[in-house]
């Protein structure tokens, strides 16, 4: 029985502490020829499935770039975006690239690359809703996309009434769309893209944070980061991260 129990407060250590990480060496990795991706591709414009059904947005193509630069061939992974955290520890993938915001929290338990991107969090609501700014979502109904830092920072505010919790964001959006919800806290970039096809939904403008997307890694694989911050820089100076970020948010 001891044994049994050692065995599963082992498997939960596992995946609650940081140190207990497993991932591919960059060697491995290497002579795999593969660099394995994990996203959450209902995330435009930074990533999404296209017309053609293939990868498409930001993120993708900058991973792409990253894969070219060390000569590696990305594999995506499409998951939700609440496991690719425990996808890159236990070795599923080899780094995670989904607009995610590097906050103190998750740096517990994940490493981060340099800061590709900047966003920041917004209110989508209905243009009658008569929410005008962070203030009025106070007693209200706000949909998030679990585990992202809209959820916790919605969660977090004591003053909203009830945090509903979506595993997309197009869901969340849906749900608004359909009065489920008073209101959604998502990120500017995909909430100009959600609310397209909606008439009546609008953002406040009004920002609720501002925050920087890196990718993240297992923790502890430092080796691979600093292969990918090699890549981001070069990308950087060659002007290649302008390009892509460019053609999808600046030039529509
Ligand atoms: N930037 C937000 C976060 O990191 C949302 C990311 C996402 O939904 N893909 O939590």
């Amino acid at each position: 029985m001891k044994k049994i129990l050692a065995l599963i407060l082992c498997a939960v250590m596992v995946f609650a502490f940081a140190g207990c990480a497993s991932y591919r060496s960059y060697d491995e990795i290497k002579e795999d020829g593969k660099l394995v991706v994990a996203t959450n591709a209902a995330f435009a414009p930074y990533e999404f499935v296209d017309d053609n059904g293939e990868y498409a947005g930001i993120d993708i193509e900058i991973a792409q770039a990253v894969g070219e630069y060390l000569g590696l061939e990305v594999v995506i992974q499409d998951i939700n975006f609440d496991a690719i955290i425990t996808s890159v520890n236990s070795g599923k993938a080899d780094l995670g690239i989904a607009g995610m915001t590097v906050t103190a929290e998750r740096l517990k338990s994940v490493e981060f690359s340099d800061t590709y991107a900047t966003g920041k969090q917004v209110i989508i609501t209905a243009s009658d809703s008569g929410i005008k700014g962070v203030a009025d979502l106070a007693g209200k109904k706000v949909g998030v996309q679990t585990g992202t830092t809209g959820d916790i920072y919605a969660s977090d505010d004591d003053t909203i009434g009830e945090v509903v919790q979506y595993t997309t964001g197009t869901e969340a959006v849906l749900a608004l769309s359909q009065n489920k919800v008073d209101a959604v806290i998502i990120d500017n970039e995909p909430a100009k893209k959600y609310i397209e096809k909606y008439d009546n939904l609008i953002i406040i403008d009004e920002e609720y944070t501002y925050e920087e997307y890196a990718m993240c890694f297992a923790k502890g694989n430092t080796e691979l980061v600093a292969k990918v911050n090699e890549a981001l820089a070069a990308l950087k100076a060659d002007g290649t991260l302008k390009a892509i970020i460019d053609k999808y948010i600046n030039e529509k």
